[in-house]
């Protein structure tokens, strides 16, 4: 399929138009050396220009002169026919419009823009006429640079000089400015560097990855290895196997626009970056990126979910880092996993997926107890480090004063390590202050106007947020029930809490909350947590976002101040969720080889709980498997299939109404022998003045789950402004 050559059009081209609302394949004019099937185009549509994709020949009775042309053609390079493939199989799993997901694949990067140059400053040999010392610095910057060239502002700002500096040396001859191309090939990454020399139990699984890469066909891998395994040494060799193939490499990481860590390590492996897409890139780069892998001018890329769409031109292998993790389902718009898109895409470009966690979804344990995926375990921590020892802290022993989150004894291994100078990381799963504010007087909770939802308090920015729309408004002094002042009272702890009672009980502890919603940008987060690594913190007390893969060497105590807060909750995988964080964020601790190993602590009301006690004796598999026992008894998923169906439309009538005409004509469910639950309100009955209900399908895993949604919802247009979103495998009950 790699080689097989586009068809080439000549005179005139079927185009399929990738607009928002549907308008299908329409027939345009070819410009001069005709298109090619699967190149990606400019046409006019209206008084508009839209993204096109050559589809087929145009039909032979149309009026040629009546035709009108295509404006440009974006990319000479057609798609890899198998990434077509792949989008409207993505399409069809998701039940997505193929044009939006086509969109999806082409609309970040300016792609309907020019290819513009950028214009960059050369050196050109003239001295100038007159040299003053500002003129020297600039020239010397070039000198300094081996002659390398650069926008006009940016060689100023490092010369400490104003452009005109600049400007002057090009009117003078001594500095030229010319256009040089924007979508410049990344620099190359070389595979024949040596790794690091590889433990035994990491050197088999790297052979074994690497053998199946080097073999050339599809295959998914789960690389299974507790914390600090070394996984990530692992798979970097089936990334070099990879490149040596002259394939394309892609790793999906989680967090990745917070993680310069995973950079350094691939430049230290390779010799050189790899190609970076996330949110944090510039749209410049992003449009750079989605031409050379089109070109197949990247050899790594490294990046969020939606990486997995860019149009890769042979790719060999997809890693997905930390596969069970939350993020990698997109739901807005498009809803999707990232993970099973990734084994959708290998499958049909044969290359190998490699999975790669401590703590698998159950989706990929299943496949891997069944023999569907292939499965590698690193058993131990690399080196000398050892896991962590793990206890439960039972608070219905513990004295706990109202106002207090800390337990005594979790207080002692805190004061113990601060002592030591070692770092403490206390977690809970909450931002703010306070998950709940009650007046005293009439009981009432102060909600947001715009939602089925409590207003957050948070104390550092002396706001009530919204944690569903986002907005926010001032901490009142009365109640705004019965007006009453003076009787708000915050309820129950967040993360901005804990600080305060850190505060109070170590008052000579240098502390830092980790919090997304207390940085300005992803920037001054990633500052914060390198900064957090090798600085002096003692106590770092975050949310989530602490679990996620960091390394901070001088970790070896983590409290969980909350161990029950996600066990509760009718959620298919309270369970499963509350497992993964418990024992990712637990991993944080001790994971310096030389250490005496690291202590995690678990605050429980109920230390008899199936997971509290999975999380204690580390015998996860046990958990899994009797997780996937309980799974299989219900046929829930991995064993049945679910599809969610969420209606929203800002008069609750309309809603009902519209919910209630389709469980009346569910006969295509029933005859594909799905069941359809609901319609009910959806856990949050409302979001941003929207009422929501909700609808779930379970089908047999043979089902034709899919086709049957299609089928039934086909007739039924919704009214105007009603929202339907279906999500097939949905991770949670939103
Ligand atoms: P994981 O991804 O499984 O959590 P990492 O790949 O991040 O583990 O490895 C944990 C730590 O151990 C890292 O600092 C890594 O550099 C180090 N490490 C792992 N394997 C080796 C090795 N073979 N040689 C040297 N250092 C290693
Ligand atoms: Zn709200």
């Amino acid at each position: 399929m790699r080689d097989s050559l586009p068809r080439h059009f000549p005179a005139r081209a079927r185009i399929a138009v990738l607009t928002c609302e549907p308008v299908g394949v329409l027939d345009y004019l070819a410009p001069e050396g005709g298109v090619r099937q699967g190149q990606l185009v400019l046409v006019p549509l209206g008084p508009r220009r839209v993204l096109g994709l050559v589809w087929g020949e145009g039909a032979g009775d149309f009026d040629l002169a009546k035709l009108r042309p295509v404006t440009r053609v974006i990319e000479a390079e057609p798609f890899a026919p198998g990434f077509l493939d792949f989008l409207i199989r993505a399409a069809d799993y998701t039940l997505t419009p193929p044009p939006l997901m086509l969109r999806m694949a082409t609309r970040a990067p300016d792609l309907d823009q020019p290819p513009a140059a950028r214009r960059v400053i050369v050196p050109a040999g003239d001295p100038p006429q007159r040299m003053t010392e500002a003129r020297q610095r600039v020239l010397q910057v070039m000198a300094d640079h081996g002659g390398a060239s650069f926008a006009a502002s940016e060689l100023a700002h490092l010369a400490g000089v104003g452009t005109s500096v600049v400007k002057g040396l090009v009117a003078q001859g001594a500095l030229a400015e010319i256009e040089a191309p924007r979508d410049a090939p990344y620099p190359h990454l070389d595979p024949a560097r040596p790794g690091k020399p590889l433990a035994e139990d990491q050197q088999a699984a790297a052979d074994a990855l690497r053998a199946a890469v080097g073999a050339g066909g599809y295959g998914t891998t789960l690389l299974r290895g507790v914390t600090g395994s070394g996984k990530t040494e692992v798979y970097l060799e089936a990334v070099a196997e990879c490149l040596r193939a002259g394939r394309q490499a892609l790793v999906l990481l989680p967090e990745i626009a917070l993680s310069t860590e995973f950079l350094d390590r691939v430049e230290a492996r390779f010799g050189a970056r790899p190609g970076e897409w996330h949110s944090g890139i510039t749209r410049t780069e992003r449009r750079r990126l989605w031409h050379i892998a089109g070109r197949g001018e990247v050899g790594l890329v490294v990046g969020a979910r939606s990486a997995l769409f860019l149009p890769f031109r042979d790719l060999g292998l997809i890693v997905v880092d930390e596969e069970h993790d939350a993020s990698y389902k997109q739901e807005d718009v498009v809803y999707y996993s990232a993970r099973d898109m990734a084994v959708l895409r290998a499958s049909i470009a044969g290359a190998q997926v490699v999975l790669a966690s401590a703590t698998p979804s159950l989706e990929s344990w299943v496949n891997a107890a069944s023999g569907k995926y292939a499965r590698l375990d690193l058993r131990a921590r690399y080196g000398e480090a050892e896991l962590p020892d793990m206890a439960a802290v039972d608070l219905r022993a513990e004295d706990m004063p109202s106002g207090r989150w800390i337990s005594p004894t979790l207080a002692q291994a805190v004061e113990a390590r601060i002592v030591r100078g070692e770092q403490a990381l206390l977690f809970l799963n909450r931002r703010g202050f306070a998950p709940v504010t009650i007046c005293r007087a009439c009981g009432e909770q102060i909600g947001c106007h715009q939602c089925d939802a409590r207003m957050v308090e948070h104390r550092f920015q002396n706001r009530l947020v919204c944690h569903q729309c986002g907005e926010t408004r001032p901490i009142p002094e009365a109640c705004p029930s019965c007006g009453v002042e003076g009787k708000l009272a915050p309820i129950g702890p967040g993360v901005e809490r804990i600080a305060e009672e850190v505060a109070a009980r170590f008052p000579d502890a240098k502390a830092t909350v980790l919090s997304s919603d207390l940085f300005q940008s992803a920037r001054a987060l990633k500052e914060t947590i390198a900064e957090l690594a090798h600085g002096r913190t003692d106590i770092i007390i975050g949310t989530q976002i602490v679990a996620k893969g960091h390394n901070f060497p001088r970790l070896t105590l983590v409290g969980v101040i909350d161990a029950d807060l996600g066990l509760q909750g009718a959620d298919l995988r309270a369970a499963e969720r509350s497992f993964q964080l418990m024992r990712q964020v637990a991993g944080r601790a001790g994971r310096q080889s030389g250490q005496a190993p690291g202590l995690a602590l678990l605050q429980t009301h109920q230390p008899d709980h199936p997971v509290i006690r999975a999380i204690l004796s580390g015998e996860d598999e046990a958990f899994w498997d009797a997780e996937a026992a309980a799974r299989q008894a219900a046929g829930m998923p991995p064993f049945g299939r679910l599809a969610g169906i969420i209606l929203s439309h800002p008069d609750l009538g309309v809603v009902s109404d519209f919910a209630r005409l389709l469980a009346a004509h569910a006969a295509p469910l029933r005859a594909a022998a799905a069941e359809l639950w609901g319609p009910a309100p959806a856990p949050i009955a409302r979001i941003r003045g929207r009422h929501r209900m909700r609808m779930l399908i379970r089908a047999p895993r043979q089902a034709p789950l899919q086709a049957a949604i299609a089928d039934w919802l086909a007739p039924h247009k919704p009214p105007g402004n009603l929202r339907l979103a279906v999500d097939i495998d949905p991770q949670s009950f939103f």
